[in-house]
């Protein structure tokens, strides 16, 4: 059974210095393409499922004019959804008005991500970003005197000279924000950004790890779970959708260079443009053996803070997780714990988490 839809859009008004996702500068006619070739491709794979999470991501899915945002949210009608669905769209603070906050209403969207990044004028600039903090605080404000309580705020840290204390500065505002969950992610320089052109180089690991321990003690501190390496929520407000990969659940991707997970196959979508208006959809897909999916399920799943549940393992897969790969040996070397009924990444592990992964790649 598939739950779960991300539908990607990948318009942006703006280009950051560091991005390498797929992405186009908005065009009224490549929009308007575009979502024809989405309605095409949501109606021809599309199985009736029922839906238990959505997320529409980008680019800039708020970077669509009001017009072109209520064509793309009618085409979420097409779903039948479960009646505690979680529909979360990403905005940028200086896209989003009160007229497209009262669109997500009508077409019951009830979580928003905003990419806030950093509060630092400073590095704003950096990353290319357009808005300032204050901007931030003002739409925060307004998604939630119009009703908006479940909402998360991008955080990027491991900036080229970022202190510290800049960025416990930047942790505090997040916290004036009072929003109920928080994304961070360290800064990666990935080639075919301005960034990497400029040869900016990552940041030193050690100082990478102290703003990783920094982020995790300040939050802890404020009432937030950390849940999952870079996410933090306060109870109830973990992002249901991103759940489903991290619990290796099946799901539909629509749209440019979305990926899926449906029975026996995980595949990505096209980044060509002019491919995925011919209905070209596919770019690559993976056939998986049973072995590949354990595969999956550990890497994912280890990503929680919680891991793994072992009863739900042997009812989902079938086998016991006890005997896969090393994984009693890592238990022995305390590498992961076992608690009895979760098997999870010591906690003074989890910033060295892809050593321990490594173990269940392949053979
Ligand atoms: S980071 Fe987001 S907003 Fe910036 S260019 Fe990339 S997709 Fe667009």
């Amino acid at each position: 059974m598939i739950n779960s839809v991300y539908i990607h859009i990948p318009f942006c008004t703006n280009i950051c210095n560091y991005c390498n996702f797929t992405k186009f500068y908005y065009q009224k006619k490549r929009v308007r393409e575009y979502l024809k070739a989405l309605e095409g491709e949501i109606t021809k794979r599309y199985q009736n499922d029922i839906i238990k999470t959505i997320y529409i991501g980008g680019g800039t899915p708020s970077s669509l004019d009001i017009e072109e945002l209520e064509t793309l949210l009618k085409l979420t009608k097409i779903f039948k959804f479960k009646e505690d669905f979680e529909f979360t769209i990403e905005v940028n603070p200086e896209s989003l008005t009160k007229e497209k906050i009262l669109l997500f209403k009508k077409y019951q969207v009830n979580r928003i991500s905003m990419g806030v990044e950093t509060t630092n004028v400073k590095y704003l600039k950096y990353l290319g970003r357009n808005h300032d903090f204050s901007l931030v605080k003002e739409k925060i404000k307004l998604l939630k005197d119009l009703g908006f309580t479940n909402i998360n705020v991008d955080l990027i840290y491991a900036l080229e000279e970022e202190t510290l204390e800049e960025l416990a500065t930047d942790i505090d505002n997040l916290l004036s924000l009072e929003v109920p969950h928080i994304s961070t992610y360290s800064l990666q320089i990935e080639e075919h950004t301005k960034l990497y052109i400029d040869k900016v180089k990552n940041i030193d690991e050690d100082l990478d790890f102290k703003m990783y321990e920094l982020i995790c003690q300040k939050l802890k501190k404020r009432g937030f779970e950390h849940y999952e390496i870079s996410n933090f929520a306060y109870p109830n407000f973990e992002a249901k959708h991103n759940l489903v990969y991290w619990n290796n659940d099946y799901y539909y991707g629509f749209g440019l260079s979305a990926a899926s997970y449906i029975p026996s196959l995980r595949f990505t979508n096209t980044s060509s443009f002019s491919k995925y208006l011919k209905g070209e959809y596919v770019n690559d897909q993976e056939e998986l053996t049973k072995k590949d999916i354990l595969s999956y399920a550990l890497i994912l799943g280890f990503r929680k803070i919680k891991g793994i549940n072992k009863k739900n393992f042997q009812e989902k897969y079938g086998v016991n997780i006890l005997d896969l790969y090393n994984v009693k040996d890592l238990i022995k070397e305390k590498k992961l714990i076992d608690d009895g009924s979760n098997i999870y990444v010591s906690y003074d592990k989890i910033y060295i988490e892809n050593d321990i992964l490594i173990n269940f790649v392949g053979e």
